[in-house]
C-alpha cells in the first residue's frame, strides 16, 4: 500500500480523496494555487505544497510544478481526481517515468478513450452498442453531406477531442450542415487544439445512462448499476440518480453485463464510466471517462462499496476487493450538484459565503469544502458543493431531499439550491418522466413566465 498520496486537485473531490486516504492510514499532500491558500482541502492534509498562480494552467496543470511536489514531499502516489490532469495520458507517462502511482487506467487506455473516435471503434469491437455515424472523422464537405443523408437528419456534428459538451453542433437539415460543421471546428480547435470532428444521428429524446465500472488491469472486470443523468443543462449534468427510474430490469442486468464484458477483454484498471444515450430500449455508447466521475457518490450510496478505497487498493497492485455476486444495490440515492451560480440565469457568483449552514440527518450526505467565512474565487469551476440524499424508495429519498433541501442555507452568493426545491416538487420529476432536453426546456417555459 503507499504511505502518502499527493491529491492533484481541489475543492470537494480534493477533500473526498483526503477522507478516503485518512481511513486507509496513507499520509496525504495538499497542492494548491496562491488563490486557495485558506481552502479546506489544504487546512485538512498533513502536508501542502503552494504549486503557483491561480490560473489553473499556472498551478493545477502544471505538471512539472506537481512532479517538484511529489519529489520534496516524498509521495509516492497521485490521485488525479476529476477534470484538471485526471485523464492526461502523458502525465500519466511523467509520473509513471518518475517511480510514482498514478492513481487511475493505463496512460495506453485514457489516450483510447480520450480520442472520441477512437473509444467508439474500441468498444464496437467488444460489443457495445454505439449511435449510427461516421466510421471515423469526417475531412471534407462533400464526405459530411454523403454520411449525413446515409444516417439520416437530425445529425449532431462532434469533436474527437470534446469534452464538457464544447464542440458539438446539431444539423437538423442539409441546408445546416456546412455552418455547423465549421462552427463544431472551431470551437473544437480553439478548446482542445484539434479541430477532427465526427458524425452521429442525433437522438431526440433520449436518456443519458452511464455505467459504472471497475477493473483490475488482469482481466478482471465488474459493473456497479447505472447512474441517470439525463438532466443537464447546456450538455453539463445538473442532477443524478441511482437506479434509473427510466430502466426496467431486463436492460439494466443486460447493459451492465455488456459492458463489464467489454472491460474485462480490455484489460481495464481502475475505476471508468461508460456512457450511453438510451432511447427506445436501446443503448448507444456515446464515451468513456477513464477517472472517477463528480457523480460516483450516488453509486457509493446504493452499494455501499468506497469507489476512492477502491481506486487506490486497485493501483497498489492489489486484487478487486469483490466480485460481481457481492455487489448488491439498496434503495434510491439522488445527487444535486450546488453551484455557485443564479439559479435561473446559471451566471457564475463567485464571493464570500457569509452564513452556511449543510443539512444533515439519515440518508444526508454532503461533500463540499466551503465554510462559513469562504471566499469563493473566481477561478474555477462553480461547484461548491454535492447534496446526495439516499432512501429505501425514490419516493423516500425525495421527501427525504426535499426536507435536506430545505435546510441548506449558504448566505452571501447565488447558489442553485432554489432550482433544486422547484424541480424536487414537480410533477415530471417526481414520476421520473424525463430526457435529456427536459430541463432546458423546464427553464425556458420558466423564461415565459
Ligand atoms: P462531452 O464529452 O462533451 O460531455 P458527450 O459525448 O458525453 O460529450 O455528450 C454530452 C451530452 O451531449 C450527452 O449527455 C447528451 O446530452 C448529448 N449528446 C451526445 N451525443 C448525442 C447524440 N448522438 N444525440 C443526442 N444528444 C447527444
Amino acid at each position: 500500500m503507499f504511505e502518502k498520496v499527493l491529491i492533484a486537485n481541489r475543492g470537494e473531490i480534493a477533500l473526498r480523496i483526503l477522507r478516503a486516504c485518512k481511513e486507509l492510514g496513507i499520509a496525504t499532500v495538499a497542492v494548491h494555487s496562491t488563490a486557495d491558500s485558506n481552502a479546506m482541502h489544504v487546512r485538512l492534509a498533513d502536508e501542502s505544497v503552494c504549486i503557483g498562480p491561480p490560473p489553473a494552467r499556472d498551478s493545477y496543470l502544471n505538471i512539472p510544478s506537481l512532479l517538484a511536489a511529489c519529489e520534496i514531499t516524498g509521495a509516492d502516489a497521485v490521485h488525479p481526481g476529476y477534470g484538471f490532469l485526471s485523464e492526461n495520458a502523458r502525465f500519466a507517462e511523467i509520473l509513471d517515468a518518475h517511480g510514482i502511482t498514478f492513481i487511475g487506467p493505463t496512460a495506453e487506455h485514457i489516450r483510447v478513450m480520450g480520442d472520441k473516435i477512437a473509444a467508439k471503434q474500441t468498444v464496437a469491437r467488444l460489443g457495445v452498442p454505439v449511435v449510427p455515424g461516421s466510421d471515423g472523422a469526417v475531412e471534407t464537405d462533400k464526405e459530411a453531406y454523403r454520411i449525413a443523408r446515409e444516417i439520416g437528419y437530425p445529425v449532431l456534428v462532434k469533436a474527437a477531442a470534446g469534452g464538457g459538451g464544447r464542440g458539438m453542433k446539431v444539423a437538423r437539415t442539409e441546408d445546416e450542415l456546412l455552418s455547423a460543421m465549421s462552427t463544431a471546428r472551431a470551437e473544437a480547435s480553439a478548446a482542445f487544439g484539434d479541430d477532427s470532428l465526427y458524425m452521429e444521428k442525433y437522438l431526440g429524446k433520449p436518456r443519458h445512462i452511464e455505467v459504472q465500472v471497475f477493473g483490475d488491469g488482469r482481466g478482471n472486470a465488474v459493473h456497479l448499476g447505472e447512474r441517470d443523468c439525463s438532466l443537464q443543462r447546456r450538455h453539463q449534468k445538473v442532477w443524478e440518480e441511482a437506479p434509473s427510474p427510466g430502466l426496467n430490469d431486463a436492460d439494466r442486468k443486460r447493459i451492465g453485463a455488456t459492458v463489464a464484458t467489454a472491460m474485462a477483454d480490455l484489460g481495464y484498471r481502475g475505476a471508468g464510466t461508460v456512457e450511453f444515450l438510451y432511447e427506445d430500449g436501446e443503448f448507444y455508447f456515446i464515451e468513456m471517462n477513464t477517472r472517477l466521475q463528480v457523480e460516483h457518490p450516488v453509486t457509493e450510496m446504493i452499494t455501499g462499496i468506497d469507489l476512492v478505497h477502491e481506486q487506490i487498493r486497485v493501483a497498489s497492485g492489489a486484487p478487486l476487493s469483490f466480485t460481481q455476486e457481492d455487489i448488491t444495490f439498496l434503495g434510491h440515492a439522488i445527487e444535486c450538484r450546488v453551484n455557485a451560480e443564479n439559479p435561473v440565469t446559471f451566471a457564475p457568483s463567485p464571493g464570500r459565503i457569509n452564513y452556511y449552514h449543510p443539512p444533515g440527518g439519515l440518508g444526508v450526505r454532503v461533500d463540499s469544502a466551503v465554510y462559513q467565512g469562504y471566499a469563493i474565487p473566481p477561478y474555477y469551476d462553480s461547484l461548491i458543493g454535492k447534496l446526495i440524499v439516499h432512501g429505501k424508495s425514490r419516493n423516500e429519498c425525495l421527501m427525504r431531499l426535499r426536507r435536506a433541501l430545505s435546510e441548506y442555507v449558504i448566505d452571501g452568493i447565488q447558489t442553485t439550491i432554489p432550482l433544486f426545491s422547484r424541480l424536487v416538487t414537480n410533477g415530471d420529476i417526481v414520476d421520473g418522466r424525463y430526457d435529456i432536453h427536459w430541463l432546458e426546456g423546464y427553464m425556458a417555459a420558466r423564461d415565459g413566465e
